[in-house]
């Protein structure tokens, strides 16, 4: 048996000096995935910092238009809230995606960010991993690697990021906010996350002791046409071989606006600047669009048994972009 701290925070002040930034001391959210980990020995906390009753829990109106969505929501009221639905559909559509009905109702929004990746390699304590043991090996690299990058890896880690929300913000161009023992700051979610490089046991570019408050969305008028797209093996409760957000503006036959993210390709909700920089000015055709798709993909290096996935990737961006074409 192994003891374990815990405390139950009240406020943010309170959580995050209880936190303290020391090693082995984490928040505590929704635990669906923490604790999972906990159990395989993955994750072996000193402490745990419980997050559920700070006042993070509500949606709230923006003066600019946008929203706030408090770090403590739960996915299932985030994907039912009346202004999500509205103004970003593919939000609630990609959180309704992921997992289960009672997965997600319980997971929160800050924990949904923070979950990490379900490489196998990752969650088995008898096989080499770089993220799990900086320096022992990446086992999936020779190994089991169907549903790893394609995109952006490294010599020292192959694995994707999990979260189907996480691809969704990415292409509204969301902000993370946190809080740590030095103040707060604002992070675009694009920015928040790291590619593997040589460190891959550090996902995100959170600092110890930071907590996550909440995420921004920009303003966004109803009626926007966008779209959350996901490809996996069974229909539901599967994690991404390849996913596609999208936000598309057309004002007089032109592209005046467009966000395009993958998920299941990447250690980052991908954003493709490439593929929007190609479709920006132009006219949403369907060589436009594949053209565009294909610049983005063209960055691509599968590995022996994930090839696959850059095709899957490009039908599924060039469906997407051009039904979501049609609607303007
Ligand atoms: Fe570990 Fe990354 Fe290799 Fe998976 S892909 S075994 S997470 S280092």
């Amino acid at each position: 048996m192994k003891p374990v701290a815990y405390v139950r925070a009240t406020t943010v002040t309170e959580a995050v000096a209880a936190h303290g930034g020391r090693p082995g001391a984490y928040y505590l959210g929704g635990g669906t995935n923490l604790v999972d980990l906990m159990k395989l020995g993955v994750e072996t906390p000193h402490m745990l910092v419980d997050i559920a009753r700070l006042p993070l829990g509500t949606v709230d109106e923006l003066p600019d238009g946008g929203l706030r969505i408090g770090a403590t929501v739960r996915n299932s009221d985030l994907a039912a809230h009346p202004a999500v639905r509205a103004r970003y559909p593919l939000l609630s559509q990609a959180l309704l995606a992921g997992a289960s009905g009672q997965l997600r109702n319980a997971a929160t929004t800050g924990g949904n960010l923070l979950q990490r990746t379900r490489c196998g390699y990752f969650q088995d304590l008898g096989k080499p991993c770089n993220k799990r043991v900086p320096g022992s090996g990446c086992g999936a690299r020779d190994g089991v690697h169907r549903d790893h990058a394609v995109l952006g890896h490294s010599p020292h880690c192959i694995a994707t990021h999990p979260s189907d929300m996480a691809v969704a913000l990415a292409a509204l161009a969301a902000t993370v906010t946190l809080q740590g023992r030095g103040g707060e700051r604002a992070v675009p979610v694009t920015e928040f996350y790291r590619l593997p490089g040589d460190r891959p046991d550090r996902d995100t570019v959170i600092q110890p002791s930071e907590l996550i408050t909440g995420v921004l969305l920009p303003a966004h008028p109803a009626g926007l046409p966008s779209a959350y797209r996901k490809a996996r093996d069974r229909a539901s409760y599967a994690f991404a071989l390849a996913s596609v957000a999208a936000v598309l503006e057309v004002v007089d036959g032109l592209v005046r606006h467009v966000g395009l993210a993958f998920g299941g390709l990447a250690h980052v909700p991908w954003r493709a600047r490439e593929a929007e920089a190609h479709l920006l000015g132009a006219p949403p055709t369907m060589e436009n669009i594949s053209r565009a798709v294909d610049a983005e993909l063209a960055a691509a290096q599968p590995l022996r048994d994930n090839a696959f996935k850059v095709g899957l990737a490009r039908n599924l961006a060039t469906d997407v972009l051009s039904r979501l074409a049609d609607r303007t």
